[in-house]
């Protein structure tokens, strides 16, 4: 089959890589002119994880990725006010978990299919005919084309969403937060496998030390965005986070001084997407698109590509009967994903609590995170996947 994916993320070229494996044709198209680079740190672990041992790919996010030591709370002087020893989440997952930029795990999936699969980069599905037999699609700049299948694996603001099952707001849950970050090089501070955080109500930042001199910042905060709206350009998200930051304590006012020197400024809103079908026609959704859990999950990116792998997968098992294969992908893997959704959900208002106290008791249970007992209880239902996830060589 010739599948149109729309998306070059994490699921698009995951999805691209297991449509080869099984023999099909898959199509690239991304909007951003090349393969997004920098950008926030996620942790991976879980199904997305196994899946990407299968593809052999796992030597290479390690080695991009990095294994945090220590997850710290510091107040506004910096000195520690809570936090845990990382290896928690080693002993967890036997040590199936590494942190990782998602553009590496992006590079490290698209460049194990560019050579293979046709991929455009600067371009975007814009209508979508479904005549039952083909797709039709027409794009922002390219000649429209048909094909077997399309795949929205666009992310949580999907145009495919939009175009074949309706506008956002029916299908997004804001979670009450909105997240920015950036990446700069040469700040001064700096504290090597170490995830240090700073909270005050309602608000948190927190900043990473990556390699080649690099920092991330990583801002979390309530909804208190001036008119609600979401900034769209880098000036204008500088100067939302100037007015939520800009008299916070801790090392915020020099983190702000070096916003200037970020390429680009990342800023949503934390959001899940809560569909009853991910699949109409010849359209399915993949990803963020169909299911964001949202950063709360910390999984989305592994479960994106666990996605892929059952997609392609059920494809395969149901040679040509796409709707039998969208049935069973939904089948399989809705409930697991709604339950996770569920589960970030119930963890969002220990997030960036709203109080000093809530901040307080946040910290505390932190530091209670070192007995394997309570860390078991306060994590194990979120990092574990309580799914196996089918095989489909003998199908
Ligand atoms: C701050 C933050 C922290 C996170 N932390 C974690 C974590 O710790 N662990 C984890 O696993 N996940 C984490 N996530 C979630 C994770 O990043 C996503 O779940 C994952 O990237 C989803 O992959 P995707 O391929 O569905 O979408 P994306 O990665 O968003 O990729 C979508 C792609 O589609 C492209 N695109 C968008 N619109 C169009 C269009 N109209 N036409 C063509 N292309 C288009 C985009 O440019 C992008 O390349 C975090 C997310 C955020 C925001």
């Amino acid at each position: 089959m010739k599948v149109a994916i729309n998306g070059c993320g994490i699921g698009g070229p995951a999805l691209a890589w297991w449509l080869l494996h099984y023999g099909h044709e898959p199509v690239l198209i991304e909007e951003a002119p090349k393969l997004r680079q920098g950008g926030y740190i996620v942790d991976f672990w879980g199904i997305g994880y196994d899946v990407a041992e299968k593809m052999g790919l796992i030597p290479e996010i390690r080695n991009a990725g990095y294994q945090i030591e220590e997850v710290r709370f510091v107040d506004k002087h910096g000195h520690k006010s809570g936090g845990f020893n990382a290896d928690v989440f080693g002993r967890m997952t036997h040590d199936r978990f590494t942190s990782a930029r998602r553009a590496d795990i992006g590079a490290a999936l698209y460049g194990a299919v560019k050579d293979r699969a046709e991929v455009i980069f600067g371009d975007s599905v814009k209508a979508v005919r479904d005549d039952g037999s083909r797709v039709s699609l027409n794009f922002e700049h390219a000649p429209s084309r048909d094909f077997d299948l399309l795949i929205g694996a666009d992310g949580l603001h999907s145009k495919v969403r939009q175009l074949v099952f309706g506008p956002e707001t029916e299908f997004e849950r804001f979670l009450g937060y909105r997240v920015a970050a950036f990446d700069v090089t040469g700040y001064p501070h700096r504290d090597e496998l170490i995830y240090v955080s700073y909270a005050e109500p309602g608000r948190q930042v927190s900043r990473f030390s990556m390699r080649d001199d690099r920092t991330l910042f990583l801002f979390v905060f309530n909804d208190d965005v001036p008119d609600g709206r979401t900034p769209a350009t880098d000036d204008e998200r500088k100067s939302v986070l100037q007015g939520l930051f800009g008299k916070s304590g801790w090392e915020c006012p020099q983190i702000l001084d070096f916003m200037d020197g970020a390429e680009s400024i990342y800023f949503d809103r934390v959001s899940q997407i809560r569909m009853t079908s991910w699949s109409k026609g010849r359209t399915a959704l993949l990803g963020d698109a169909a299911t964001a859990v949202s950063l709360l999950a910390g999984e989305g990116t592994g479960l994106a590509i666990a996605e892929a792998y059952v997609l392609a997968g059920e494809l395969h098992r149901a040679a040509g009967d796409h709707a039998a294969a969208f049935a069973r992908y939904e089948g399989t893997l809705m409930p697991f994903l709604q339950a996770k959704q569920e589960s970030a959900r119930k963890f969002a208002a220990s997030f960036a609590p709203k109080t000093s106290t809530g901040i307080f008791i946040r910290d505390m249970s932190m530091n209670l995170m070192s007995l394997p007992w309570l860390a078991d209880l306060l994590l194990g239902g979120s990092v574990r996947d309580d799914i196996k996830l089918p095989s489909y060589e003998a199908a």
